[in-house]
């Protein structure tokens, strides 16, 4: 509408409608502004000196040596898939709660993706649940840190080690956490994070892959540009040398620009992970005391990077506690519905409800509320206010 619709409208409304709760806001602020503006004043806006500064910061925030910046986690996964060799014929032991990018991911590799249900007390693919999975086509096991929440890499680093599988870490939810002495990319062949407009850093979109071992940082970052020996910024030295493709690589590289953005936020990712984690503190507070309600549980030894705050409410109730929540004016989102459930994968590969129950339940049951670091407490206050009074049926 308008702004003389808008006035109207303001005008026969007979309240003012309480002030929204959005379910996410970025943290872009004047040091993002300066840093862009400053790469808006280069030649060369693609991947350049920005990004190789943003994947040397990235590298040693992770304690991985290796960091290869990309225009996606999606892209990340297909990358690590590639780099590592698997493709068809090959089987990838994965989670089914998640966002389709990880399971699709599989499918662009013209791999299949073999799911393991997860943990019912964080939603994690369940560790010990993976060897059964595993027959003579698995080539890979690639977990999701969900919600921040590492899985338990080290179980999953010895079983990969002792069969001789490829662990890949999908960490789009978590660039901050930790578990049992490990952060992302410190137990797996290759991890893969995301910059995308809701994760806890943004560029807008963007993607990181990290990795001990230089040669497959080196082969991810030819895939990242088609399989070519060079990358752009290099070909436009003072004197031209021919470059030449190698193999069929990827268009994924990381511009300039999106590094700008992202390496400020970076560069205080520990407060604004404290600011998360009071937020987190003052959820849990406030719904250990409504009956049916429950937070998903951290698990001893992690420290989570706490993308994303899910609460489980009663499944025959979920759907319209959601919508209770938008009258209410709360943003909210489900993360996520279990993936096989999704009609493309029911029709491709028949699977049904019964296959992987927990995470079924927890598809049923899960709600997703405002956490970002710049939600106020009188805004949270006010979220926590709605889903009492919507749970407890007000
Ligand atoms: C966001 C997300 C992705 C995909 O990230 P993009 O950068 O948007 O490609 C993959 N896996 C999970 C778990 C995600 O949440």
């Amino acid at each position: 509408m308008n702004s003389n619709e808008s006035d109207k409208a303001a005008a026969a409304s007979p309240a003012p409608a309480p002030e929204r709760v959005e379910f996410y806001r970025h943290n872009i602020g004047p040091a993002e502004i300066e840093a862009i503006t400053r790469v808006l004043g280069t030649v060369f806006l693609s991947t350049g000196p920005e990004v190789a500064a943003f994947e040397r910061e990235f590298a040693a925030f992770v304690g991985v040596p290796n960091a290869v910046a990309v225009s996606s986690c999606t892209a990340a996964l297909q990358l690590a898939l590639a780099g590592l060799n698997i493709g068809p014929g090959d089987e990838v032991i994965t989670t089914p709660m998640s966002f389709v990018a990880t399971a699709n991911a599989i499918l662009y590799a013209g791999a299949t993706p073999v799911f393991v249900d997860v943990e019912p007390e964080t939603g994690n693919l369940d560790a010990a649940r993976v060897e059964a999975a595993i027959t003579e086509r698995t080539r890979a096991v690639l977990p999701v840190h969900l919600y921040g929440h590492m899985v338990d890499m080290r179980t999953l680093a010895a079983l990969c080690e002792k069969r001789g599988l490829a662990l890949i870490e999908d960490s789009a939810h978590c660039v901050e956490g930790q578990r049992d002495g490990l952060r992302p990319g410190q137990g797996g062949h290759a991890a893969c994070f995301s910059f995308y407009a809701t994760k806890n850093i943004t560029g807008g979109e963007g993607g990181m892959l990290v990795a001990r071992d230089a040669d497959l940082a080196a082969r991810f970052k030819r895939l990242r540009n088609h399989g070519i020996d060079r990358d752009a910024a290099s070909r436009y030295g003072a004197r031209y040398v021919h470059w030449n493709q190698v193999e069929l690589g990827f268009k994924a590289n990381m511009p300039d620009i999106a590094a700008a953005l992202l390496r400020p936020q970076l560069a205080r990712i520990d407060a604004l992970l404290e600011a998360r984690r009071r937020l987190v503190g003052r959820y849990d507070a406030a719904f250990s005391d409504i009956p049916g309600v429950r937070p998903l549980k951290v698990a001893p030894g992690c420290q989570s990077a706490h993308h994303l705050y899910t609460l489980l409410v009663p499944a025959d109730r979920r759907d319209d506690i959601l919508w209770g929540l938008g009258q209410r004016a709360v943003g909210v989102t489900v993360n996520y519905r279990a993936v096989h459930l999704n009609r493309y994968y029911r029709e491709r590969f028949g699977f049904c409800e019964g296959m992987f129950p927990v995470a079924e339940e927890i598809g049923a049951r899960t709600i997703t509320l405002p956490l970002y670091p710049t939600l106020s407490f009188a805004a949270q206050d006010r979220a926590i206010a709605a889903v009492r009074d919507v749970v407890t049926g007000g």
